[in-house]
């Protein structure tokens, strides 16, 4: 589904983000990545759906090419990859409903999320999805009414709204007290055990990794220095 070959990427202050990178991701594993802040968990993650553009090497995603792609065809990438964040991203001053709506309208939507002209179909799969995380009962709530958990759910809901076929999450839990740190990781496993969802994840905290992942691949300075399942890492601490 997803493959880095020799891929680097210099930032344009001449940091090498990621450094000579080959990672093969198959269809529907669950890869969380572990690494000291800086090592590139998120340069890696970025790539996929081109936020930031590796500048040298070849990565495919889903049969894409994806540093050849043209406008039209990177926001179709960016609809069959979706992106969760660390701090939500949600519009705060928005609701529940129309943010998980919005989702579906992608990165051309914000004229028509403006305009309310939201399909029954992009009503139908918001509230689905809404109910699959167990926030339905906060539909007409603005997005800043809600908890930091709850928000998170929320934005699970948006990226499952688009009906991806890769789902990415960039420190998904590092704002989240522990319990909820939990509740919003087994979400995140339950859906791709579900949906066959492949699901990459950066952690900051080993432990975590090691309860939710199939596979961990562990990063420092650009640079993959683990790859394998959690057996092993246990093995090797
Ligand atoms: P992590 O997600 O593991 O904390 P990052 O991928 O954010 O690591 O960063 C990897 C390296 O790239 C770090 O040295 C970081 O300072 C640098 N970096 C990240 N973003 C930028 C940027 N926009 N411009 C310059 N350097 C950056
Ligand atoms: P959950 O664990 O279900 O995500 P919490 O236990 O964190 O939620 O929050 C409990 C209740 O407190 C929720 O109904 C939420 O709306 C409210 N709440 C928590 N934090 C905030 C906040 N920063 N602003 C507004 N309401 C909040």
């Amino acid at each position: 589904m997803i493959e880095f070959k020799d891929v680097s990427l210099v930032y344009p202050n001449g940091t090498e983000g990621l450094k000579q990178v080959n990672v093969h991701i198959q269809e529907g594993e669950f890869v969380v990545i572990v690494g000291l802040s800086g090592a590139g968990k998120s340069t890696l993650i970025r790539s996929i759906n081109r936020l930031v553009t590796p500048t040298k090497g070849e990565l495919i995603v889903d049969g894409d090419d994806v540093l050849q792609l043209n406008n039209k065809q990177l926001r179709t990438l960016r609809t069959k990859v979706g992106m969760i964040f660390q701090s939500y991203n949600l519009v705060r001053r928005s609701t529940v409903m129309k943010n998980v709506m919005a989702g579906r309208l992608g990165y051309t939507g914000t004229w028509k999320s403006i305009f309310h002209l939201f399909s029954n179909e992009d009503k139908r799969l918001a509230y689905e999805n809404l109910q699959r995380v167990n926030i339905e009962d906060k539909l007409y709530n603005r997005a800043d009414e809600l908890s930091g958990g709850q928000q998170q759910r929320v934005s699970i809901a948006r990226v499952l709204a688009q009906q991806p076929k890769v789902m990415l999450a960039d420190e998904p839990v590092a704002s989240l007290d522990p319990p909820t740190s939990h509740q919003v990781m087994k979400y995140l496993k339950q859906i791709n055990e579900e949906d066959n969802i492949t699901t990459i994840v950066n952690l900051h905290f080993i432990d975590m990794a090691m309860e939710y992942a199939d596979r961990i691949i562990g990063m420092r300075d650009g640079e993959i220095v683990f790859d394998g399942p959690v057996s092993q890492v246990s093995e090797q601490t």
